[in-house]
């Protein structure tokens, strides 16, 4: 009994030694293009482009201030605050911090900025543990995945409303990359015409573990849903937390003035799930046929 217990901590060991090399050489290969800047430019009706050419930030210019949703990788803070200058905003008119999921990649900025624009911070209630820790979900104690612990000033769950001047965005909860991950669906202007926008939180199963001992219960469940739900949604724009999600980098060499605006693609989401649910569903059969190994 003794040996079986020591050989199942040695397999534990192994088994973390493992997961934290495919962290590491997953965060070598996705660092370089998560920390490239891209010219911050206005995307959509009064949506503007803060991110980098890896990581999308948004800024949301409203009749009272101005919503940022996401942040960059712990190190490049000061990349969005250059991007928001150069767009001639003030850093100090931001009331509000939206979040789509709390990955490090996305809420690395958030407890600095917070504390220098006094903004309040928004986020999927299932969220709020891991945003309130700094933690990544599932692996907790990796340092190369974690940021600094940030106070959630009010946690939201389906259909709640966000509004700040004359801009509302309705939160749908889209729980599986991380639990409350939260999905942001606005309507803009853009000419004459309004256009439904959607932050898609995402779908990726990117580090989670799906079986076995998975990144938390009920994950396979919650993925399933979320893509049951996303097919039902018909976004006039898709955007996402990722410029990859929705090939931003073509869509921006393609505006011009008087040209109808690129981004506005509709049918462009329901595609995006197939190939999401299609990739899901290979990842699922990879990680069981592993874990019978
Ligand atoms: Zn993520």
């Amino acid at each position: 009994m003794k040996k079986l217990a020591a050989g199942l901590c040695a397999m534990a060991l192994v088994a973390t030694a493992v997961q934290a090399q495919t962290v590491k050489d997953f965060l070598a290969a996705v660092m370089p293009k998560w920390t490239t800047p891209f010219a911050p430019f206005q995307l959509i009706g009064n949506i503007y482009y803060v991110g980098t050419d890896g990581i999308a930030v948004y800024v949301i210019k409203t009749s009272d201030g101005l919503i940022l949703m996401d942040t960059l990788v712990p190190q490049s803070t000061g990349m969005i605050k250059d991007s928001i200058a150069k767009l001639g905003f003030k850093l100090s008119d931001i009331k509000l911090i939206l979040n789509s999921h709390a990955h490090f990649d996305h809420t690395g900025g958030f407890a600095e900025l917070k504390k220098e624009t006094g903004a309040q911070l928004v986020a999927g209630e299932r969220d709020k543990p891991l945003l309130e820790s700094g933690t990544y979900p599932g692996d907790e104690n990796d340092a190369d995945l974690s940021f600094t612990p940030v106070k959630v000033d009010r946690s939201v769950k389906e259909g709640d409303k966000v509004t700040l001047g004359d801009t509302t965005l309705i939160a749908h909860s889209m729980p599986g990359h991380t639990p409350g991950c939260t999905s942001w669906e606005m309507t803009v202007k853009d000419g004459d015409q309004d256009r439904d926008v959607l932050f898609f939180c995402s779908g990726t199963v990117a580090l989670n573990r799906l079986v076995g001992e998975p990144t938390y219960p009920g994950i396979v469940d919650d993925y399933r849903a979320t893509y049951v739900k996303a097919k039902a949604m018909k976004p006039d724009v898709l955007l996402g937390p990722h410029p990859d999600v929705y090939g931003m980098q073509n869509k921006r060499a393609q505006m011009k003035d008087g040209a109808p605006n690129p981004f506005v693609k509709p049918g462009e989401f329901a595609t995006y799930i197939a190939s999401l649910e299609q990739d899901f569903d290979k990842q699922l059969a990879k990680q069981t046929a592993a874990l019978k190994k």
